[in-house]
């Protein structure tokens, strides 16, 4: 059995959402009526909405620029964020009743502190502009037809079920391949791959955890997290990227937002040189000579214990001024360069001065691995943006059919940046394909 609809939007998560809600305003605005249908695979809508943010969804950032994000030229990341921007983001939140507030970080949550008040307005909304949500109904295919396109669905059992879907224009929202159980599964690349569309030479996680060897002395500090500068340096311990934040040891090696930020860096270094290494500062914006000089003229104390207090530390890490070195962490250094931890710090020789500043302020760690898409935020690579036309995020290889949110080659960093993506792209090309068959009508 077939239907027909006017548009169907591949996937309801952030992207497909706003982009089905932006069609059906369009719609209505025009006072046309077009059957807008959303499809999803997964049984119950919206789930990394509702895990995002830590269950409270950071929608956006209060400064949102293309400088957040990697994948796809910086220009057209631009392009396409600046048609709907943060403050149209924020008032189209308004609109649908989710107020949001500025935290220090910059980072904008619900005042509600719930995803959950997130995703229920965008599904009341997506209703109350007249559309219609099925789910679970998996794509497995997106054909060109005379005059549209045939959405297959995965084989169904009862032969009373609609098994494809014709529709005049398709707008492709399937995400990329992070946290896999929540639907987004990667098979929207193959779909786009099968309408004309190239994908990057690699697709990987970021905002990923990282996984140091066994045995690492860091694995033992699991819980601990301390402000620090994480260092992607390249060939000749070049830095390539840096990013200042929380770095939190996990048991498999590390996580936290800085180590998240870097990671699809490090992983991109790697892919060109092996030897790229990650190294962890954790007196940011001190100098090895500075802190030197610090210790030396420091008394009265255990080196673990002025490591763990002193003011040298406080300030420099936005967010954490009233933190200094985590006992733990500034024992663990020490025993790392064999110092013993409760040494004073007058009397510490030379060398051992050296061996402790060099572990404190540039600390090589040896990464093995990263832990996969099951764990991570976002995927880096997908469909190039110079596939698709800014203005509408029409395809320029299959006209009719457009694409938005992560299965496109942006991710951006921790901060609200990857649902900003989401909300612009998706409100550009649900409004374009609503205008394009109002033109045409
Ligand atoms: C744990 C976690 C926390 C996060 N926290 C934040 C945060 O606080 N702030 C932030 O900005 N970003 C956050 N992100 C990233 C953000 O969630 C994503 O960038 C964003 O959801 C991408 O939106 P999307 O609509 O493109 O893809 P998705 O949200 O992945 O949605 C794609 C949808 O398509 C459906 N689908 C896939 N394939 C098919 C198919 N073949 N047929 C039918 N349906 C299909 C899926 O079921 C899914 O519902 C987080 C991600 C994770 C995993």
């Amino acid at each position: 059995m077939s239907e027909r609809a006017d548009i169907a939007v591949i996937g309801a998560g952030a992207a497909g959402l706003m982009a089905a809600i932006a069609a059906g305003r369009a719609a209505m605005e025009a006072g046309a009526r077009l059957r807008i249908i959303a499809l999803d695979g997964a049984k119950t809508l919206g789930a990394k909405i509702l895990v995002a943010g830590g269950g409270r969804c950071n929608v956006t950032h209060h400064h949102v620029d293309e400088r957040a994000y990697a994948g796809s030229s910086r220009n057209s990341i631009r392009n396409v964020l600046g048609r709907f921007d943060v403050p149209r983001t924020i008032a189209f939140f308004r609109e649908i009743g989710v107020e949001l507030k500025q935290e220090d970080t910059g980072k904008l949550f619900p005042t509600s502190d719930r995803a959950r008040t997130v995703l229920d307005a965008l599904l009341g909304e997506a209703r109350r502009v007249g559309i219609e949500l099925w789910h679970p109904w998996r794509v497995v295919s997106v054909r060109a037809i005379e005059g549209g396109f045939e959405v297959g669905r995965e084989d169904v059992q009862a032969c009373s079920e609609v098994r494809t879907l014709l529709a005049r224009r398709v707008i492709l929202a399937t995400g990329g391949k992070a946290l896999p159980k929540s639907g987004s599964d990667g098979h929207g690349y193959s779909i786009a791959k099968s309408l004309g569309h190239t994908m990057t030479p690699r697709v990987f996680p970021a905002l990923v955890p990282l996984t140091t060897s066994d045995g690492h002395f860091l694995r033992e500090l699991s819980g601990v997290s301390a402000p620090a500068e994480v260092i992607v340096a390249g060939a000749g311990a070049k830095p390539i990227v840096s990013f200042t934040n929380s770095v939190l040891f996990t048991h498999l090696g590390l996580s936290g937002p800085a180590i998240l930020d870097a990671s699809r860096y490090l992983a991109d270094a790697r892919h060109a040189d092996p030897q790229a290494a990650l190294v962890l500062n954790f007196a940011p914006g001190l100098s090895p000579a500075d802190l030197d000089r610090a210790i030396v003229s420091a008394k009265g104390q255990s080196i673990a214990r002025w490591l763990a207090e002193s003011l040298e530390f406080r300030a420099r890490v936005p967010g954490h001024s009233d933190r200094g070195l985590p006992e733990r962490l500034s024992r663990a250094l020490c025993d790392h360069v064999n110092l013993d931890p409760s040494t004073q710090v007058q009397s510490l020789t030379r060398a051992q001065r050296t061996a402790i500043v060099s572990a404190v302020t540039s600390l090589a760690v040896p990464i093995t691995g990263d832990r996969g898409f099951t764990h991570a935020e976002v995927t880096a690579g997908g469909v190039p943006l110079g596939e698709v036309r800014l203005d509408s995020m029409e395809s320029r290889t299959t006209p009719g059919v457009h694409l938005c949110g992560e299965v496109c080659d942006v991710d951006g960093r921790i901060g609200g940046f990857n649902f900003q993506w989401a909300w612009s792209s998706g409100q550009v090309a649900g409004s374009a394909a609503a205008k394009a068959i109002i033109a045409r009508t």
